[in-house]
């Protein structure tokens, strides 16, 4: 199953390898984060991953 690559400070999923893969680094478009460690999630995680995201947003709505 193909695994998409999702930034750990942003989640956004705009992920490239730093300088053509030689670093072995990926790069984050969004925010610009660079480091070795990015998320690998298949599609149906990184749908929980973003609508839990978005539950925790409306409750922290709700507490105010
Ligand atoms: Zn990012």
């Amino acid at each position: 199953m193909k695994k998409i690559l999702v930034c750990p400070v942003c989640k956004s999923t705009d992920i490239t390898l730093d300088t053509g893969g030689i670093t072995g680094k990926y790069m984050c478009k969004n925010c610009g984060y660079i480091g070795s460690v990015v998320l690998e999630l298949t599609e149906g995680e990184y749908r929980e991953l973003v609508e839990g995201k978005k539950l925790e947003r409306e409750a922290e709505k709700k507490e105010r």
